[in-house]
């Protein structure tokens, strides 16, 4: 496997090694083996980085200066256009993204984004004139104006690190707002490839700083604890989401959480070709490792049979075609670590010892090379309530569950903490609408619908996730209202 660069933190506008010179190894889920030092901040280099972005904040005019910061964000949008090939190297050496993936959902939908964010950008208001009132036996003349909201802490997870590092960044940094992104320790290169870029953008010393660590805790827990980081945008686990806003509360920041998900795909009983839909609801693309992959399968009672019948073909057919490093038309490769491999496969022996049946997979696939394969792994005769329908696997697990009509559908999908995305399918437009209407989630897909880009907002209800990403939400999330009321 090839080498990628030394990863290098990028603070007050310098790309440097961390103190002492440490680094850490980045582990290829490939190969299990080293593909790149990265460097490993120390809590020294995590201050110095949050000083950079405070200083910048307020001791520059970054947070007022619109337009100017508009250009720099599209020159550095021409920098990542211009590297896709290199961006979509280093998330297939260190996310373990499939050509067919990492083209795609990794690097494309990325950059497209991107575009997407800057398209809405000219659509912000930062002014408004709310007029004359009179109060008090007094006139003032009022304006609302909205500011940035200051020092961002973004925190990042490793399965699609440019598209969550872009929805983060980019946004608050148009927002005006100065930002240290701390990656995920899995996937420190790509962050680290964003600091190289935004040096060739010529960004200003301090607006933006890349730290990565080892620690998977340490560089984060900084940022939530620091009382000069005014923002944590998070997305990873609930669990951690948890503990963040809770730490994030003695200082009172803003906290928006983008996380875990265990979306239902209801198929009606009606859809037009029922086995082709049953077979795509496969959970194979970036071998599970997506929040918003839809992982609960509910198929209609009256033909779940049938339904069964057409997953055993599609994961007989799917058997050979996942796996290969250099197989472009591959959208399935291994899991991330050693530690999820493993974790993933308690969740197989669980779905076994809970009495759901398994239909195909189950396996860690050690006969495939020092890599973290698992095999695309269905279990059907699934309840609702067995853990493995209920908690994240985040592999490539997909649990089946029978509803006897609409309504038992909506309550299946409804019936769980997580509420991130979801899928019907149906002949009829109308009854699928209206039951994606009563589905509690952020991103209703109807027919296969495209309900993920960004020009819309893109977020979780319940326990998924607080505030909203991407389109014109995801900048005006990173701004607060200011109001100047002035005597007449
Ligand atoms: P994770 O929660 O373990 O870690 C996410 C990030 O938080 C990492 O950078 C990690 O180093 C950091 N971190 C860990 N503990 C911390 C703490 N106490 N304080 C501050 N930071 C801390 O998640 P992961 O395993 O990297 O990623 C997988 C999870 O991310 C899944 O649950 C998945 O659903 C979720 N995810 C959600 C979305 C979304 O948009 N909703 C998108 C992608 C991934």
């Amino acid at each position: 496997m090839e080498m990628l660069p030394d990863a290098r933190l990028y603070i007050d506008g310098k790309l440097r090694a961390a103190a002492g010179n440490r680094t850490f190894d980045n582990i290829c889920p490939w190969t299990g083996e080293v593909i790149g030092k990265s460097a490993d901040a120390s809590a020294d280099d995590v201050n110095d980085a949050i000083a950079a972005a405070r200083r910048a904040f307020d001791q520059t005019d970054w947070s007022q200066q619109h337009e100017e910061r508009f250009a720099l964000m599209k020159k550095y949008r021409d920098l990542l256009f211009a590297n896709r090939d290199r961006l979509v190297q280093i998330v297939r050496l260190e996310a373990g993204s499939s050509i067919g993936a990492a083209y795609r959902a990794q690097v494309d939908r990325a950059l497209s984004g991107m575009d997407d964010v800057l398209t809405c950008f000219p659509s912000v208001t930062w002014e408004e004139d709310r007029g004359r009132r009179n109060e008090m036996g007094f006139d003032s003349d009022r304006i609302v104006v909205h500011e940035p909201l200051g020092v961002v802490g973004a925190i990042s997870p490793w399965n699609v690190p440019l598209y969550v590092n872009v929805g983060k960044v980019v946004p608050a940094l148009l927002a005006g707002c100065t930002v240290v992104l701390k990656p995920a320790p899995d996937t420190p290169a790509t962050a680290a490839f964003m600091g190289e870029l935004a040096v060739e953008a010529g960004f200003p010393p301090g607006v933006f700083n890349v730290i990565t660590s080892a620690d998977p805790v340490m560089a984060g827990e900084a940022l939530v604890k620091d009382p000069r980081v005014d923002v944590i945008s998070f997305t990873g686990s609930t669990g951690v989401g948890k503990r963040i806003m809770e730490t994030a509360a003695a200082t009172l920041k803003r906290v928006f959480l983008e996380l875990g998900g265990k979306s239902a795909n209801i198929i009606l009983d009606d859809a037009p070709d029922f086995a082709m839909s049953v077979m795509q609801s496969m959970v194979i693309f970036h071998a599970g490792q997506g929040c918003a992959i839809p992982t609960r399968l509910l198929v209609p009672r009256s033909r779940y049979d049938e339904a069964v019948k057409a997953l055993e073909m599609a994961y007989a057919g799917f058997a050979t075609k996942w796996g290969d490093f250099d197989d472009p038309t591959q959208v399935m490769g291994p899991v991330i670590s050693a530690r999820q491999r493993d974790r993933v496969m308690e969740y197989i022996a669980l779905g076994q010892k809970e009495g759901a049946r398994l239909l195909a997979g189950g396996k860690a696939r050690t006969d495939k090379g020092g890599g973290f394969f698992i095999e695309p792994t269905c279990f059907v005769d699934v309840r609702n309530d067995m853990r493995i329908a209920q908690e994240e696997i985040f592999g490539p697990v997909l649990v089946v569950i029978p509803y006897e009509d609409d309504e038992d559908a909506i309550r299946i999908a409804n019936d769980s903490d997580y509420a991130l995305g979801g899928c019907v399918i149906s002949a009829s437009k109308e009854r699928a609408t209206r039951i994606a209407r009563r589905m509690r989630a952020g991103a209703i897909s109807v027919n296969g619908g495209l309900s993920i880009t960004g020009d819309l907002p893109f977020g979780g209800f319940k326990c998924s996730g607080v505030g909203r990403e991407w389109g014109r939400e995801g900048i005006e999330e990173f701004l607060d209202s200011k109001v100047i009321a002035t005597r007449a």
